[in-house]
């Protein structure tokens, strides 16, 4: 069965997970470039400086998973640029607090702009992307999955995003 230990979270799903994330992040700022270049630009640093720096720093380090292996992979790419802070710290921090608006930024960002370009220049191109992006974030923000994955994850007792899904009928792991 699975469980939230570091060595279930095999490379290929680390690296899987990274694929479809960093397709997403770049379907996304194509499709504010497609509208708005300059804030295409604008929204990449951000997101950038957000996922491979900011949130590192302020959610990976206070993570029990800190230089092993999450589903994601990142407390071990934490590990190798920032030192390792205190798991205590992590309800209520910066990143914890932050990482539901980042989230829903992603999904919801592109979307809105491409979906009101369309409205006055529509075309093939913008309603693919539009629709890739829906059925990512879909995917990603599926309940049942997200419930399936907080279940199992270290930090569900920690997380505001685990203790909702928990709380919701899921038995929680140590
Ligand atoms: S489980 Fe989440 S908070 Fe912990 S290291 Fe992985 S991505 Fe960061």
């Amino acid at each position: 069965m699975e469980t939230g230990d570091s060595e279930n979270y095999t490379l290929k799903r680390v690296i899987f997970a990274n694929i479809v994330i960093f397709v997403w992040l770049v379907l996304g700022i194509y499709a504010i470039w497609l509208v708005v270049p300059f804030l295409a630009v604008a929204w990449g640093i951000f997101l950038a400086l957000m996922f491979l720096f900011v949130m590192r720093k302020s959610i990976c380090t206070k993570c029990r998973y800190y230089d092993g292996r999450c589903s994601m992979g990142w407390s071990w790419y934490t590990s190798k640029i920032f030192k390792e802070g205190n798991v205590e710290d992590f309800p209520g921090c910066f990143g914890a607090r932050f990482a539901p608006f980042l989230w829903m930024s992603v999904s919801l960002l592109p979307v809105i702009v491409l979906a009101i370009s369309m409205v006055f220049e529509f075309s093939i191109l913008k309603a693919v992307i539009l629709v890739l992006l829906i059925l990512i974030a879909y995917i990603f923000g599926n309940k049942k999955s997200r419930k399936k994955s907080c279940s199992v994850c270290r930090m569900n007792d920690l997380c505001p995003m685990g203790i909702a899904m928990v709380n919701e009928g899921n038995e929680k792991k140590a």
